[in-house]
């Protein structure tokens, strides 16, 4: 191989943002890795929710795009300076640029890391990006003093691909988590997955009434909001003075600018917008986090649930399955 060398891969693309229809899988040649970069041929690609919030242009990206942010595979090439891979190894990736709906392809190698050997390529694409920010969530983005075992926190969209991953990682924290979800059937598998107690926010809209019945009246310390603008407000209603709210996504649509006044009339609550990629910033971080998810997975602590699969070229249909809440657990992408 010289450093000229290219290949034909099979890429799924947008030209413009909009809905599923504007993904296309294309022929695009892939070059070799520069300094710093990695070629990884894939096995399996994950789908994410932050796909669909690129392909619509709520998350703005240059066009034309790749999309996809997470994947597994193995190392085909390793530009200048990339000390801790080598070609053949099995590797997972949760990481921007979008692009991991492909073949193969060239990405920053930083936040590429090994994948243990008892660890099959569709749960590794499936497990980086959720399964690590479940992990930041309930480790890293903590009220004041922490987070104890017995403590209760609110987790919406619990049977979704994060959520699921978090009940099993709350239930191992001896956490009690109140999760809510879209449909019975949803509940009933965020219970299995180690919820304390569900709430099929569809059918019971006042979720913060019965996070009040569930905490005698306190309310919880931390509620982790991915949903958006649908339970914003019952969502900072459900916190204890002190209380957390990490608003890390908008499945609904964005949340209303906040009022800071509310914080202070609602008891001193706290309020963060964080984004796994901040956690993800160096190397070392990447690595120490990946290695606890994987101890997790490896002890069978966590299970990582992927309930759908589709062929590459069906991610039409994976991104209309998700938008229309179909889905439960992660979707792969098999390549
Ligand atoms: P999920 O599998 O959880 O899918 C999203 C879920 O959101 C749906 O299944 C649905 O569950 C719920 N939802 C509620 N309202 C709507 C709506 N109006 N339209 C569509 N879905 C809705 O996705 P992921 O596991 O990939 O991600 C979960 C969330 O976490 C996403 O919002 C994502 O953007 C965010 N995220 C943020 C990160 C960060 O670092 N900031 C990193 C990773 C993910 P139900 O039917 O039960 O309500």
């Amino acid at each position: 191989m010289t450093s000229t060398w290219t290949s034909t891969e099979q890429v799924v693309c947008i030209k413009a943002p909009g809905g599923p229809e504007q993904m296309q899988l294309q022929a695009v040649e892939t070059g070799m890795p520069g300094a710093g970069e990695v070629r990884v041929r894939h096995k399996a690609c994950g789908l994410n929710y932050i796909d669909i919030y690129h392909r619509n242009g709520s998350y703005p990206l240059p066009m034309p795009a790749g999309l996809g942010m997470e994947g597994s595979g193995v190392v085909e090439a390793v530009g200048e300076g990339v000390m801790h891979l080598a070609v053949g190894d099995r590797v997972a990736y949760a990481s921007p640029p979008p692009g991991a709906y492909a073949t193969a392809r060239v990405l920053p190698a930083r936040s590429v890391c090994k994948l243990p050997d008892n660890i099959d390529f569709e749960t590794g694409a499936a497990m980086m990006l959720k399964g690590l920010t479940a992990q930041y969530l309930l480790r890293r983005t903590l009220p004041q003093g922490g987070l104890q075992a017995g403590d209760t926190v609110l987790f919406h969209a619990a049977a979704g691909g994060v959520g699921l991953i978090a009940c099993q990682w709350a239930r191992a924290l001896g956490l009690r988590l109140i999760g809510t979800a879209g449909s019975d059937e949803k509940c009933a598998l965020a219970l299995q997955a180690g919820a304390a107690h569900v709430i099929n926010y569809r059918r019971e809209p006042d979720f913060a009434a019965r996070v009040r019945e569930l905490t005698e009246g306190r309310g919880v310390k931390v509620v982790y909001d991915s949903v958006g603008a649908d339970t914003w407000e019952g969502s900072l209603n459900s916190l204890a003075p002190f209380g957390l709210l990490a608003s890390f996504g908008n499945a609904s649509g964005v949340v209303p600018p906040l009022n800071l006044g509310q914080l202070a009339a609602k008891g001193s609550l706290y309020v963060t917008r964080p984004t796994l990629f901040t956690h993800l910033s160096t190397r070392e971080a990447s690595q120490a986090m990946a290695d606890e998810l994987f101890a997790m997975v490896s002890s069978g602590a966590i299970k990582i649930p992927v309930e759908q699969r589709y062929p590459l070229a069906e991610v039409v249909q994976a991104h209309r399955d998700m938008e229309a809440r179909k889905t439960t657990g992660c979707s792969v992408l098999l390549v």
